[in-house]
């Protein structure tokens, strides 16, 4: 085996296709949300980011910095172990009361990320439930993809937020089967909403239990920001609510909220949870302190919809092809993974407009877009760059003008 051969050969692959990753270098200026430096061939230049999940800037925050300081001085800078060796802080276990409180659930068990939450619960869950069957919308995120497979359950897919679909395969289950419905609030790359009260009423007439990825949800919906499940009044009829703190919280970590027992199983069998260190008592409490903020303070929330309903509007103005999306997620369509790395390279080099395109696998071929994540920190002289921008690359590029 010439194995440098192989490993080139699986880049080229990529490359040839338009789809090989190339990071910027970016250096986030606190304080200056969304600017950033980018280091580039040993040069920086300025940039405004546009793509990032900091949703409302929390990365940023003052009480946010100042509990993530304080901790850091009153505990150092690691954990010191897993949870279950020596790893346990104070601030690990007043966070996951904070996050029970936020869901209204029992419990929250904390994990070192989204992805690692989503991969150990439903592997967990998957695996212990006695011939479980698990039911997975068609667009579920990678992390609870890889949860489904490690846990070895029957899966079915259903079509994207297709209730007839996933009825019809509930219905071919016995009543008594243990059966689990996995699917998200806010979908990530369209930004549409699932259908949660409709699916808990499947899953109370069918005897199933509901996992739900508010990833993209939570500190952005409902009245104290617990998500789209609290805005639709249906967080009670949710078993197992999943999140992150890395996305609209600004810092880093994952968790899910249910039930005491449900918490307790996945904290006493869950191996990702287990086997891996807890999360520096720091990260925390500044997640600690970002979930107080964002549940305190609606108006982050009002802004938020008001910066993404107003970059939608002037897009369409600019006739832009922004796709329809009900939530926050501003998507504007290329329909081809070549010039979608093109136009988003000339927005960097040449107006120091940072957007990472996004390409199949991550959408299907021909649906390439440019995805827009308007915050707060936003204002609207930015907005108006961006759509100069835009509308010069669009030129440049030839590419299609909104319908
Ligand atoms: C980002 C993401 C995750 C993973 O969360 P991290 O905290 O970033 O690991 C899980 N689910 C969805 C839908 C995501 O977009």
């Amino acid at each position: 085996m010439d194995y440098a051969a192989f490993f080139q050969s699986r880049i080229d692959a990529l490359k040839s296709e338009g789809r090989y990753r190339v990071f910027a270098e970016l250096a986030r200026r606190n304080g200056a949300f969304p600017a950033a430096t980018r280091y580039v061939d040993g040069e920086t230049a300025p940039v405004t980011v546009w793509c990032s999940n900091d949703y409302l800037g929390m990365g940023q925050n003052a009480d946010v910095l100042a509990a993530f300081h304080a901790a850091a001085d009153e505990c150092g800078a690691g954990a010191g172990g897993t949870r279950n060796i020596s790893g346990t802080n104070r601030h690990h276990v007043a966070l996951e009361r904070e996050l029970a409180s936020l869901h209204g659930k029992e419990a929250a068990l904390l994990f070192t990320s989204g992805y690692v939450a989503n991969q150990t619960a439903l592997s967990t869950l998957g695996t212990l439930l006695p011939d479980c069957v698990i039911l997975s919308d068609a667009l579920n995120h990678n992390s609870m993809i890889e949860g489904i497979r490690h846990s070895r359950a029957e899966k079915h897919i259903f079509r994207h937020n297709d209730l007839a679909h996933l009825e019809e395969l509930l219905a071919a289950q016995p009543i008594d089967r243990p059966k689990l419905i996995v699917f998200e609030s806010v979908y990530s790359m369209d930004g549409d909403f699932g259908p949660i009260a409709e699916i808990c009423d499947l899953a109370e007439r069918y005897n199933a239990l509901t996992y739900l990825d508010e990833v993209h949800g939570v500190g952005l919906y409902g009245a104290t920001g617990a998500g789209v499940a609290e805005r639709d009044g249906v967080m009670d009829r949710v078993d197992i609510i999943q999140g992150t703190l890395a996305k609209a919280f600004g810092v880093i970590g994952g968790y899910v909220a249910a039930r005491a027992d449900i918490c307790d199983t996945i904290r006493s069998y869950g191996q990702g949870f287990i086997f891996s260190s807890a999360l520096p008592p720091a990260v925390a409490a500044a997640a600690c302190a970002s979930v107080k903020v964002v549940r305190s303070t609606p108006s982050l929330r009002e802004t938020h919809q008001e910066r993404a309903a107003t970059l939608k509007h002037l897009l369409l103005e600019w006739r832009l092809p922004v796709m329809r999306s009900p939530s926050h997620i501003v998507p504007v369509l290329v329909g081809d993974a070549e010039r979608c790395k093109r136009a988003t390279d000339m927005l960097l080099e040449d107006f120091g407009i940072y957007i990472q395109p996004i390409n199949y696998p991550t959408v299907p071929r021909g649906t390439e877009r440019l995805r827009l994540t308007p915050s707060p920190v936003h204002d609207d002289l930015q907005m108006r760059r961006l759509v100069e921008a835009l509308t010069a690359v669009w030129r440049r590029l030839d590419l299609q003008a909104a319908a």
